[in-house]
């Protein structure tokens, strides 16, 4: 074994990882990474078929982004933001603010961003001022929140509480807070009306009658009734990341938003994994016209280079925490790397390569490649359903295709097609049954082709065989 995999084995504790199985193998080494393609300490290289789960956008090694990381190397890595102000967070700041509030005169307008370090971080700073505002404002004394099952919003105990995969919570059920779910529009296997069993219809629904979206105009009824409006629904925009890649169908968000809105309540968009064009337009709740109160962004704000996170709001939140000092309205939360200079000089080189048009011409381009290719895996025995949102794609693996019948988690289907993905030298990871397509935006249709072949000759590999 390679000795930095013997220390990987002695030492570290991955995340979402049974560690057991873990040290079963020779873990992957990482070494370098070039593009889409990673290279590992043996000399072999993989496809980073899930962007370094959902981070990377450009690729590895992008010159423009090295080059800023450089430049801002030279001044200074990092000064708090506990009392000082920076120029690349200062500039950063501007920047989000005038992506996230267009033109387009969507309201409200989102001008102040909260900086951290994380996705988790990120939500819990919303959930943390939507709490405060709630109250201040006088909607509640005991804000309640709204959420969507299965969504994921972070592992930090205010973000896992809006969170609702029970697999990764039970555990800590009794730390949670209590936050409210209604049922996510997961069409594949919608109780109401179901898709049609035929593969090529497979995507097409019979006649929808929004049953989800009134279950979420009950919910906001019910719970005025009980005389606590919810102070904010939270809500994963156009597709759900972490609840195996499930699509909201079109209309779905602009609809729950408008029913938040009239409920008064506020809407906290988690664009964590959405964000920076990943769904095709830059933010994803403004493909539906839905402005947020609060915007949630991480994994990709950097290009997938450093740990970073921004909240943005709006002045009227920003407002409620203004007050003589002696009033202790101030909003008492930060973290160490608040505003960290290289984070944000990378994210300013980011979002220079995003706005570019060759980079805006490459996603389309990667989009259409890949729902080309994914196309070639439906008439898989074991493939269930395919969903595409831009550059994200979830295929659900199913025992058997016509009655949906899921794979029990304990067979570990998921994992071991990842596994013999991997052999092919394509690294991605599953949800559960659900296999990951996310390529950096940087890959070409020929990484993408090999990608998807990699993933048809896995699933034959392991379900031919399933006593494997
Ligand atoms: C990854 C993710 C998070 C958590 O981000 P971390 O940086 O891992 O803490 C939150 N929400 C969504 C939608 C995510 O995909």
């Amino acid at each position: 074994m390679h000795p930095l995999a013997k220390l990987d084995h002695r030492h570290l504790w991955h995340p979402f990882t049974q560690m057991r199985d873990w040290l079963k193998h020779e873990p992957i080494v990482i070494k370098s990474g070039q593009g889409a393609v990673l290279r590992d300490v043996k000399g072999r290289e993989y496809l980073d078929a899930n962007a370094s789960i959902w981070t990377n956008l450009h690729g590895h090694n992008h010159p423009k982004i090295n080059a800023a990381i450089r430049r801002q190397l030279t001044l200074i890595a990092h000064s708090s933001a506990l009392g000082f102000a920076n120029e690349p967070a200062s500039l950063l700041a501007a920047r989000l603010v005038k992506k996230a509030s267009p033109p387009s005169r969507l309201q409200p307008k989102l001008n102040k961003v909260f900086f951290s370090d994380n996705g988790s971080t990120a939500m819990e700073v919303a959930l943390k001022l939507a709490y405060e505002h709630a109250q201040r404002s006088g909607r509640s004394n005991r804000p309640r929140f709204l959420t969507i099952d299965g969504s994921y919003h972070g592992d930090t105990m205010g973000a896992a509480s809006l969170g609702q995969i029970g697999l990764f919570q039970n555990s800590f059920a009794g730390l949670r807070f209590k936050t409210d779910k209604v049922m996510a529009p997961y069409c594949y296997r919608c109780p109401f009306n179901r898709a049609k069993p035929e593969r090529a219809d497979a995507r097409e629904y019979r006649k929808c009658n929004w049953e989800c979206t009134d279950k979420v105009e009950h919910a906001f009824a019910a719970q005025k009734n009980r005389g606590n409006p919810y102070a904010a629904m939270v809500v994963e925009p156009l597709i759900q990341g972490a609840a195996g890649m499930i699509p909201q169908p079109k209309g779905w968000l602009r609809r729950v938003s408008a029913i938040a809105r009239n409920h008064g309540a506020q809407i906290i968009a988690d664009e964590v994994m959405t964000g920076f064009g990943r769904t095709g337009t830059f933010f994803a709740s403004h493909s539906e016209g839905v402005q947020p109160d609060f915007l949630c962004l991480a994994k990709g704000i950097t290009g997938g280079y450093l740990p970073m996170a921004a909240t943005l709001t709006t002045q009227a939140v920003f407002d409620s925490f203004l007050g003589e000092y002696a009033e202790f309205k101030t909003f008492f939360h930060g973290h160490s790397f608040t505003g960290n200079q290289l984070g944000a000089a990378a994210a300013l080189a980011s979002l220079d390569v995003l706005e570019s048009s060759a980079s805006i011409k490459a996603r389309r381009s990667l989009e259409q490649s890949l729902r080309t290719e994914l196309e070639s895996l439906w008439p898989l025995q074991h493939v269930g359903d395919i969903r595409q949102v831009g550059l994200i794609a979830g295929i659900e693996l199913v025992r058997n295709w016509r009655k949906r019948e899921p794979f029990d988690l304990r067979e570990r289907v998921g994992i071991r097609v990842c596994e013999a993905m991997a052999r092919r030298g394509v690294l991605t990871r599953p949800i559960g049954n659900v296999v990951v397509l996310m390529p950096p935006y940087c890959a070409s249709a020929t990484q993408v082709r090999r990608m998807v072949s990699a993933l048809r000759e896995a699933v034959s590999e392991v379900l031919s065989n399933p006593a494997a």
